[in-house]
């Protein structure tokens, strides 16, 4: 399948892309060749599709159910006891509402880590998007051989699906599993070379809790485990001293920057997103789960980003507009190991046109800046993934039965 995007803007000049398969094969080409599909692309913007390297789809069910509470009160008395009756259904339409919110606002790839990682891969294929899927582990956890050949044997499945999904393994935090956990799922994740998807230093109380007990701050005591490396992927990394910013970036580990759900249960300060990114650990954006944010647009995200870094640091160049787009393009592709976040020859297809005639972003001074402080997902017309549309006219297959099916799913699970 070829497709010709033609007379679109890309960095401010008009260009042709032609897209063969899953590669944008050509920029500009002289005598383009003969395309299955034409795009008109005047008036509009070609950017890379983004990605949201933190979040819990199927949250999305429970999106506006328990509000403006603390965290472990919020986690304790609202969302575990709702989890403990998640049934496999309720995961596959909470994804893929999920999956349609992300579409619909320019979103090809996401982290996610949640219980039934299968369900959540199936909505990410049905949906034509790339997601990187890890089950959730807390304790009580046996460790051993048993767990070791019932993971190989899920991720061999979750492997076979489509090449759309990434494997990983998901350990919840320090304060819901034992170092010894913490340290088998480490080294299991490191031999069969999958990535680890983590919630570190979100809180305080999560790092003065560590102290007393260990003796040491969490990277510390982490590092000591084993825990750190290029596929460590960890959110949040609020409370960190200088120390454990230099301990990630020696072991190459990632950062996952989640502004909106941290304003929201109000953990107090913003990442050190400076200190990071100078010791040399790759930052990206997330959006938390839709319970804790309470939207997967990855625009309002990066505005989110921005501001929370200016208004905290009181330094307007703490993190500009640059910065906010690398979160959720260039980086988090980086961060995961995909050939993506950019509009190159060689890169994978997915990529987003935007409508410039969108209210939202006119007159049009620089694309970038009003993509982070005045777009919403609503100024992305059409979503490429992978090499076919997703998304065409701002239409997506299916919609109205995805949003009706997963309407009545979260009922179904608040009522059970
Ligand atoms: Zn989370």
């Amino acid at each position: 399948m070829t497709i010709l995007i033609k007379d679109i803007k890309l960095n401010g000049k008009e260009t042709t892309i032609q897209i063969d398969n899953n590669i944008i094969s050509k920029i500009n080409p002289k005598n383009p060749d003969k395309s299955d599909r034409i795009l008109n692309g005047k008036g509009k913007a070609v950017i890379p599709s983004l990605l949201n390297n933190h979040t819990h789809a199927a949250m999305s069910l429970l999106r506006g159910y328990a509000d403006d509470f603390p965290l472990q009160k919020w986690l304790s008395e609202y969302i575990w006891p709702m989890e403990k009756k998640l049934k496999a259904k309720d995961v596959y339409w909470g994804a893929r509402l999920a999956c349609l919110e992300m579409v619909k606002t320019g979103t090809t790839c996401f982290n996610d880590m949640y219980f039934f990682p299968q369900e959540t891969a199936r909505a990410a294929i049905d949906a034509g998007i790339r997601a990187v899927v890890s089950e959730v582990f807390f304790d009580p956890l046996e460790t051993g051989e048993k767990l070791s050949n019932s993971l190989k044997k899920s991720i061999k499945e979750l492997k076979k699906m489509d090449e759309l999904i990434t494997p990983a393994i998901g350990p919840h935090a320090i304060y819901t599993l034992s170092n010894e956990s913490l340290a088998w799922l480490a080294e299991f994740s490191k031999k069969e070379g999958l990535l680890m998807h983590f919630h570190l230093s979100e809180t305080k109380k999560e790092v003065d809790e560590c102290i007393e007990k260990n003796g040491k701050r969490p990277v510390e005591l982490l590092d000591e485990l084993g825990f750190f490396s290029k596929h460590s992927i960890n959110a949040h990394c609020v409370w960190l001293d200088e120390k454990e910013i230099k301990i990630l970036a020696k072991r190459k580990s990632r950062a996952v920057y989640c502004p909106t759900s941290n304003q929201k249960l109000s953990v107090g300060k913003a990442m050190p997103f400076k200190k990071l990114s100078h010791a040399g650990v790759i930052v990206s954006l997330g959006t938390d789960g839709n319970a804790s944010n309470n939207s997967l647009d990855l625009f309002e995200e990066m505005k989110s980003a921005v501001l929370l870094q200016k208004f905290s640091s009181n330094n307007p160049m703490e993190m500009t507009a640059i910065d906010a787009f690398k979160l959720c393009t260039l980086n988090a592709a980086e961060s995961i190991g995909l050939n993506a976040g950019l509009i190159e020859e060689g890169k994978l297809a997915d990529l987003c046109i935007v409508d410039l005639k969108n209210v939202k972003i006119v007159p049009g001074h620089d694309l970038v800046s009003d993509l982070v402080y005045s777009a919403d997902g609503s100024c992305i017309e059409t979503v490429i993934c992978n090499g076919k549309i997703v998304m065409l006219n701002r239409k997506v297959e299916g919609e109205e039965e995805i949003i009706e099916k997963a309407r009545k799913q979260a009922f179904d699970l608040v009522q059970r």
